[in-house]
């Protein structure tokens, strides 16, 4: 079965004592069995050299509005095929997730029809609610939960919630660490909106893939969200 992995990180992240070297990019993706893989820096420059002469990689654009107006590059590296949406990081980079400053960004998505991955699961900038603000306002917006709540369980179930009230949100599994709620999620808004992500190198993609395929899902589900669900939102792929 193949595997895209919506999830990636390529880099040093110093902070976090983290780091995917940026000359090993293909050596990690075929390790971890990954055919296509959506990776992300702050450094979008960086990614952009690190994914081009790998077949399988993309790249998310790393928009952080509070740097000034990221529209003028966010487009040019929309013009760049290998550059398939955004990642938010509110938590981080420190915004609300519906603060005006990212509205433009959510916008120019919706012209291009590609999404963002949101980071998803941590007060005060990343809970489900929140992101819900901007979802509700942008109802044509494709949106990402990255880690559906991440590790706490009423965020988890918040996550599934809004993408029951929202048919324009994805559930990305990365650092989630219950297999019952990545079944409970494609049983409550279904195998075409939940994909497995890996969140590498923070967590290792072996063990997040494991815990996919230990969620009791049917070999149809299990294919949509090891990759069908990915291929289609990031690359329109027909699978
Ligand atoms: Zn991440």
């Amino acid at each position: 079965m193949s595997i895209t992995d919506a999830h990636m990180h390529v880099g040093d992240f110093p902070t976090f004592g983290v780091k995917l070297d940026e000359d090993h990019l293909a050596e990690y993706l075929a390790k971890n069995d990954i055919d296509t893989g959506f990776v992300f820096h702050q450094d979008n420059a960086m990614v952009r050299r690190v994914i081009q002469d790998i077949p399988g990689a993309y790249g998310l654009y790393w928009a952080n509005p509070k740097l000034g107006d990221p529209i003028p590059e966010l487009k040019d590296f929309l013009d760049d095929p290998k550059f398939r949406g955004v990642k938010l990081h509110p938590l981080m980079d420190g915004f609300h997730p519906d603060d005006p400053m990212v509205w433009p960004i959510i916008e120019l998505l919706i012209e291009r029809d590609l999404p963002a991955l949101i980071h998803c699961g941590h007060p005060i900038f990343s809970l489900p609610w929140s992101i819900e603000e901007l979802i509700a306002r942008y109802e044509d917006a494709k949106i990402i939960l990255g880690h559906m709540g991440h590790g706490n369980i009423i965020y988890i179930d918040a996550s599934i919630g809004v993408a029951q009230r929202h048919p324009n949100v994805w559930l990305e599994t990365s650092g989630m660490p219950m297999s019952i709620k990545i079944l409970e999620a494609v049983r409550k808004v279904g195998s075409n909106r939940v994909m497995y992500g890996s969140d590498g190198p923070w967590h290792e993609p072996k063990v997040e893939q494991l815990k996919v395929q230990l969620a009791g899902l049917d070999a149809e589900d299990l294919e949509d969200v090891m990759h069908r669900t990915a291929q289609r939102l990031f690359l329109g792929a027909d699978v």
